[in-house]
């Protein structure tokens, strides 16, 4: 069984291509710059040297052929023709509350992530495009959706309504949603498995700290709270993003900054975060080099990051009563032993702690807490095709019995 993994952004497409039998990964690509100039895919056939194939691309239709393309060419392909793709899997970012997981896109599926594109303006619309693409291109294959939202829509009421009048949740679906679902079931999953228990018993908490960041607290295999709300804005500071702030702030800095809600908006969401406090990066290597030289303000980025996931780490300890085991995942949270050690630095009242030795290790599935600890520390890549593909196989297996 092979499976095309799409997950398409604004102006971005990345793809894997997975043989199911043994999980195996035969190719993957990133094509940038769709709609722009200089747009390129890089393509890299498993074990081989990446292809850098320069074309114009002027949208994801197009990305999606070239795909296809270098998948099945003959010199760096890895398929001899597109019928032995089997199912195509597409991450979609927000499936609001009618996709509670993952499902086999029919029109009416396509309509229900047309209107959630009201709540996520940005992401839903590109991840459209693939869609369509998809369908075009390969007419009778099928086309699966996984939803970043999805996992989180077990969380209860008391975690997901704001305190706004219930009638707007009613009218507009303003509630929290939560993101990144795929990466925190993937590494409780991958968690539970490496502690030889079911994440039924288990009580984790899961920290998927990347450019985007967010936290998820799973309370015996359910997501019961995360850190992103009714966009990836809520939650912590990130790269770019402001995090949480008082929202009265905002028609604050409308008025004294002379800015409309366009420009409000994206101002939190691509200047603010770690950026905006540092005033250098968004990138956390250029922060712990430029800390390391003495720059106060990257110190003091670091310090409210680190802080702030302390913070969320001890709330949801009192939101599940308990916690079996802390995840760190993501760009930052699977490289950084100083960052995991700075956030880890006094949860010993949990019965937890870092080992200096283990911790120093990068980019690896491993247990990082000192042997006997009461709660486990783990650092778990994550792998969020991998996700895509497994739900996509297991919708196939079961409703067209592929
Ligand atoms: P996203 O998928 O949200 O764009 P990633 O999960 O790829 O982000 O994470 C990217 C971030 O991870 C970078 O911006 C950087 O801050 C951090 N990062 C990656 N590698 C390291 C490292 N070796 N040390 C510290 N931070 C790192």
């Amino acid at each position: 069984m092979i499976i095309f993994v799409v997950n398409c952004g604004s102006s971005s497409i990345k793809y894997q291509l997975l043989n199911m039998n043994g999980e195996q990964v035969l190719a993957k690509g990133l094509i940038e710059r769709i709609g722009m100039e200089g747009s390129v895919l890089k393509h890299t056939p498993t074990g081989k040297y990446t292809v850098d194939i320069s074309a114009e691309i002027p949208d994801h239709s197009v990305g999606i052929q070239m795909a296809l393309d270098a998948l099945t060419n003959e010199e760096y392909g890895v398929i001899d023709s597109m019928d032995e793709i089997d199912a195509v899997g597409h991450r979609v970012v927000h499936g609001g509350e009618r996709f509670t997981d993952s499902v086999l896109i029919s029109d009416d599926v396509l309509n229900g992530i047309e209107a959630c594109a009201e709540i996520a303006p940005l992401h839903n619309p590109p991840n459209l495009y693939g869609i369509k693409a998809c369908m075009r291109l390969m007419y009778n294959t099928p086309q699966v959706a996984v939803f970043d939202t999805a996992f989180h829509q077990t969380m209860p009421k008391v975690a997901y309504l704001y305190g706004l009048p219930y009638e707007m949740y009613v009218k507009y679906g303003l509630r929290r949603y939560g993101f990144h679902g795929t990466s925190h079931k993937y590494v409780a999953q991958q968690a539970a498995e490496m502690m030889g228990e079911h994440m039924s018993d288990l009580r984790f908490i899961t920290c998927h700290l990347g450019n985007g960041a967010s936290i998820a607290a799973i309370k015996y295999g359910k997501s019961i709270d995360t850190s992103m709300g009714y966009t990836p804005l809520e939650g912590l500071v990130m790269g770019t993003r402001s995090g949480e702030i008082d929202p009265a702030i905002i028609p604050f800095l409308m008025e004294k900054e002379n800015m409309n809600a366009q420009q409000i908006d994206d101002y939190l969401n691509r200047r603010r975060g770690i950026l905006g406090i540092s005033g250098l990066s968004s990138d956390f290597r250029d922060l712990e080099s430029a800390a390391n030289r003495g720059d106060e303000r990257s110190q003091l980025a670091i310090d409210i990051f680190a802080y702030k996931v302390k913070k969320y780490i001890g709330g949801y300890v009192a939101a599940m009563g308990g916690v079996d085991a802390i995840i760190f995942t993501a760009g930052l949270g699977e490289n950084s032993p100083f960052m995991r050690d700075k956030i880890c630095n006094g949860l010993e009242y949990l019965g937890t702690r870092i080992d200096p030795e283990l911790n120093k290790l990068r980019g690896k599935q491993m247990e990082i807490s000192i042997k006997r600890a009461r709660v486990k520390i783990f650092v778990i890549p994550t792998n969020e095709e991998l996700v895509i593909a497994r739900d996509t196989l297991n919708i196939c297996r079961r409703i067209i019995k592929l």
